[in-house]
């Protein structure tokens, strides 16, 4: 190959959720079929697309703070090309701000024109710099390439945006208003990838379970969930993240009663008391969410439970932070994403009085990870000399001569075991445990299913 048909390579980077997970994905999907071969070298990238986050500030400035550090790296290679998309640059106004702070990109792009990266591509490569923001999404998106193919594990998109208006949030404002996808182009899709070697899907939407509200026809999150258990091949179902005030009976039932639906609900509850949630306007209080905690749990014996949890959000004072602990003292998750307040701009709760000092907040989200973390630990230790079903995903990150993978209830386990078993459900027994990390020994004479 000579030099002037040198291989071009891009590199992505995701910052955020799973939904800029695979926007990142479908954007590196679309750069491979622009010739672009997928890479992690930043230093011999010919192109480096940066999905963004602004849920909160902190992500907002890490992902600054890598957009600089790109400017070296375009001194070396006046070639290299760096596009940023996602909630960032969708933020009202943010456009003309991020271009005067990082005028070294080449283009910009917002979560609604994602699909359309390929001609944007093209623009940068033929004219130079871009820019395209779109006030209002388009389409559902159906056209964009199935970047998940040929994984073991893959998300899939059921809807985009939310309709729930959280005062602290900016999603609303960046992905816009609620859209259900088709349930015919989600089973296809999900069926392609199980015939590409897909075992696991994660569906995937800011509220999932209320999926379809907006369709023509009745059908809501509860019989798509059905219709995707029955898809053959498929080992594993998972889904996030579900709103307490949409997790009806019917759901909880379809879960309990569904073979390939994994045991785990991730159900953020935000606060624990009724007057932050309100606030918040969440539309539940304390005592629902806890009944639907209640309900699950009789229903799906042993199921683990993930939540969401805000820290000093306006107005919080020390008895409502203590109803937060209490809370999750009571209902005892397997683990918890525990986040300080950020003041979003645009967002009503910016404008909120009684916004807490940074010290207190701090303060408050240490007292509830040491909480919680005893909470992760003591969950995980009760699982140590039991036995349960791993979907086996590689080797460890963290120690590469063991293998890692999950139980159905997404706690992650490491243990010894041939590369042989990557991709198959074993059974593994489980030996020790930290607040994060089961550790087991692979039962292989109960080898269950293989690709
Ligand atoms: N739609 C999902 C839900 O309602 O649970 C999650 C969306 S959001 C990307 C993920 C989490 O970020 C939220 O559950 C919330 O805990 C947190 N979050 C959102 N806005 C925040 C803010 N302004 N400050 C701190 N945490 C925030
Ligand atoms: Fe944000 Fe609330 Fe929608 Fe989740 S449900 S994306 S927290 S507005």
């Amino acid at each position: 190959m000579s030099i002037a048909e040198k291989e071009k390579k891009v590199v992505t980077l995701a910052f955020g959720c799973q939904m800029s997970e695979r926007d990142a994905d479908t954007l590196t999907e679309i750069s491979s079929q622009q010739g672009y071969t997928p890479s992690q070298d930043l230093a011999e990238a010919d192109l480096i697309i940066i999905n963004t986050c602004c849920v909160r500030e902190s992500a907002e400035n890490k992902i600054l703070g890598k957009i600089g550090e790109l400017k070296r790296l375009k001194e070396h290679n006046p070639n290299l090309k760096i596009a940023v998309s996602g909630c960032m640059v969708q933020q009202p106004g943010a456009l003309e701000r991020l271009r005067k702070r990082a005028p070294h990109v080449d283009i910009w792009a917002g979560t609604h024109n994602i699909h359309e990266f390929k001609r944007l591509l093209e623009e940068a490569e033929q004219k130079g710099k871009v820019a395209e923001v779109w006030d209002k999404p388009k389409e559902t998106h159906e056209s964009v390439p199935l970047a998940e193919k040929g994984k073991l594990k893959a998300f899939v998109n059921i809807s985009y945006g939310c309709d729930n208006f959280c005062t602290y949030c900016i999603v609303p404002h960046v992905r816009g208003r609620e859209r259900s996808r088709e349930p015919e182009e989600i089973i296809n899709e999900i069926k392609e990838l199980v015939k590409s070697g897909c075992r696991e899907v994660t569906l995937l939407g800011q509220n999932v379970n209320s999926y379809g509200q907006d369709l023509e026809r009745t059908y809501d999150f509860a019989d798509l969930l059905q219709a995707v258990d029955e898809i053959e091949g498929l080992w594993r179902i998972r889904f996030t993240t579900s709103h307490p005030k949409d997790l009806s009976d019917k759901l909880i039932e379809t879960i309990a009663k569904g073979e390939h639906i994994c045991e785990h609900i991730h159900l953020p509850f935000q606060a624990g008391s009724n007057e932050i949630l309100r606030r918040m306007n969440r539309k539940y209080t304390r005592e629902y969410y806890l009944s639907r905690i209640a309900r699950i749990q009789e229903l799906i014996p042993g199921v683990s439970l993930t939540t969401d949890i805000i820290v000093g959000f306006p107005g919080e004072t020390e008895e409502d932070f203590e109803q937060t602990l209490e809370l999750v003292r009571q209902v005892r998750y397997s683990q918890a994403f525990t986040f300080m307040y950020s003041k979003r701009s645009g967002t009503p709760a910016a404008q909120m009085p009684d916004q807490i000092p940074l010290d207190i907040k701090k303060h408050r989200l240490q007292r509830l990870i040491e909480v919680q973390n005893s909470q992760s630990l003591a969950w995980r230790q009760a699982m140590v000399g039991k036995t349960y079903e791993i979907l086996v995903e590689g080797p460890s990150k963290a120690n590469p001569n063991r293998l890692t993978g999950r139980t159905r209830g997404n706690e992650l386990v490491v243990f010894p075991g041939e590369d042989s078993l990557i991709g198959h459900l074993v059974q593994v027994k489980i030996e020790d445990a930290n607040s994060y990390t089961l550790f087991g020994t692979c039962e292989e004479d109960k080898f269950l299913k293989e690709c």
